[in-house]
């Protein structure tokens, strides 16, 4: 499936709710200089940031372009959705209801709030959350998490860990602690791996009380912000817990029913997991739902990966971008696509680039992953080299408009320019709405006019291209920049 930067193509084989669609951010926050790498990336006590310490040759720059928003770690690039770096997820406390009902009761929690997917802003800000307290919550939060009743057998005990039954409350997830003050160093024998210190943060839905929050919301100086627009147009590192939340949010909210049996789901392990019902209320006279037993992979969050590709000539001088027809005018990006089971990076590159451009791809290097919540993506960017002597050609799998070869100075020159990678709120409504229009305009070949099944070598003029909070802005700039070695191994 293609998705070229986000893109979707109309593929009705796949559910709406899995098609990928673009974020870029507002317009005025364009030219928003990158963060300083000092204070979000300086090595604290935390486990997951000694890990990230671990990763070779630790050390950081900003990109080159004011408008990149990624870092480099040693070889690692940081795309913006990551965190950078992101809270401590101290997932073993997930297991615990003493923990979580702690985290939930104190006064310094932050709860960042979702009403249909979209999140909680300060009125008038769309990139700036508004974080609530649990006193401001109130009894919208629900009960807080349960354990298992006292008489219940030792073996099942595990099906009541920080679980929120009944199944009817509002979603909640602990999303981990924001350690990044920790006082004490990685060196510090001190370190309490187990219990970091820092401000513990929760995504909230509103659930079936989403009137009574429209008051509480207005009160609080609030409104609901635009799941992309807000989400592109936020301060990195709350980027990161944004699109944690979201993804989880969403999870939860739109896995009510087990998938084996029908029953309800009740969440557990404070949001990380979905169990049948039917594990705590068996029904009389029937059979126990085979998800009780075993592990399975609809219990837990998804990420579902999409490769997104620099593809690049033999040459290493021009790169193959590909544009749908609903897009925004002039707008070229990565040719894109969910990968599919059984296929590595490599496969689904290649396979991708012959079916939407029929380009034969040689050697294929990864570069970086972005993570997309919308809803739950993880996008795999890779850089691949394409055999000589090719013609591109549209009409295998009728997903583009165009696809065209371009060269190094005209997308500098592009990047460069001050439109080159601006969208006003027209072009997001464009490509948000396109799953629509996408089944109109993806034309069965035999409907097409021949002329439409080649390239159109220049006819469709390009002048934008993504921006950097995309992974496919990153990709085409890396490959401008010339700064990665992958690209010349290639
Ligand atoms: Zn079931």
């Amino acid at each position: 499936m293609n998705l070229a930067i986000k893109s979707v193509r109309v593929n009705l084989k796949r559910p709406i709710n899995q098609i990928y669609k673009p974020v870029f951010r507002a317009r005025r926050n364009i030219f928003i200089s990158s963060f300083p790498p000092t204070t979000t990336l300086n090595p604290t006590t935390a486990l997951h940031t000694k890990l990230l310490n671990s990763i070779s040759n630790f050390s950081t720059t900003t990109s080159k372009s004011k408008e990149q928003r990624s870092v480099y770690m040693g070889d690692n690039i940081v795309n913006f959705y990551a965190g950078q770096p992101p809270l401590n997820r101290v997932a073993f406390q997930r297991h615990s209801s003493e923990i979580m009902n702690r985290h939930l009761h104190n006064s310094e929690t932050k709860f960042l709030i979702f009403k249909e997917a979209r999140p909680l802003v300060k009125k008038g800000e769309t990139g700036k959350i508004l974080f609530l307290t649990k006193d401001q919550i109130g009894n919208q939060l629900g009960q807080e998490f349960g354990t298992a009743p006292v008489d219940a057998a030792t073996d099942s005990k595990k099906l009541y860990e920080t679980s929120r039954l009944p199944e009817t409350q509002p979603a909640l997830v602990f999303l981990g602690i924001d350690d990044r003050q920790s006082p004490t160093t990685n060196s510090s024998s001190k370190i309490d791996h187990q219990n970091p210190q820092g401000i513990p943060y929760f995504a909230l839905d509103t659930g079936k009380n989403a009137q009574e929050w429209d008051t509480k919301v207005a009160e609080l100086g609030g409104e609901w912000g635009d799941a992309r627009a807000s989400g592109g147009a936020m301060d990195i590192w709350e980027a990161g817990v944004y699109a944690q939340g979201r993804a989880l949010i969403d999870w939860n909210v739109r896995n009510k029913f087990c998938p084996a049996c029908g029953s309800p789901t009740y969440s557990l392990w404070a949001g990380w997991k979905r169990n049948c019902t039917t594990a705590v209320n068996p029904i009389e006279g029937k059979e126990p739902c085979f998800s009780t037993k075993g592990l399975h992979n609809f219990a837990y969050p998804r990420t579902d990966p999409v490769i997104i590709m620099g593809i690049l000539d033999s040459t290493g001088e021009k790169i193959l971008l590909g544009r749908q027809k609903s897009w925004p005018k002039g707008m070229y990006s990565c040719l894109a696509g969910f990968i599919e089971p059984g296929e590595t990076f490599e496969d689904a590159t290649r396979r991708e680039v012959l079916e939407e451009a029929g380009i034969e791809v040689g050697p294929v290097r990864y570069s970086s992953s972005q993570p997309w919540p919308f809803p739950s993506n993880l996008m795999v960017g890779t850089f691949g080299r394409a055999k000589d002597g090719q013609t591109i050609r549209l009409d295998l799998d009728n997903e583009l408009e165009d696809a065209q070869w371009f060269s190094k100075s005209l997308i500098q020159s592009i990047i460069s320019s001050p439109t080159g990678s601006t969208y006003t709120k027209a072009d997001y409504k464009k490509l948000d709405d396109k799953s629509d229009q996408e089944s109109s305009a993806a034309l069965a070949p035999s409907e097409k006019k021949p002329e439409e099944l080649v390239s159109k070598g220049g006819e469709i003029g390009i002048s934008r291209v993504p921006p950097g909070t995309a992974i496919a802005g990153q990709l085409i700039r890396q490959w401008v920049d010339g700064g990665l070695d992958l690209v010349s191994k290639l």
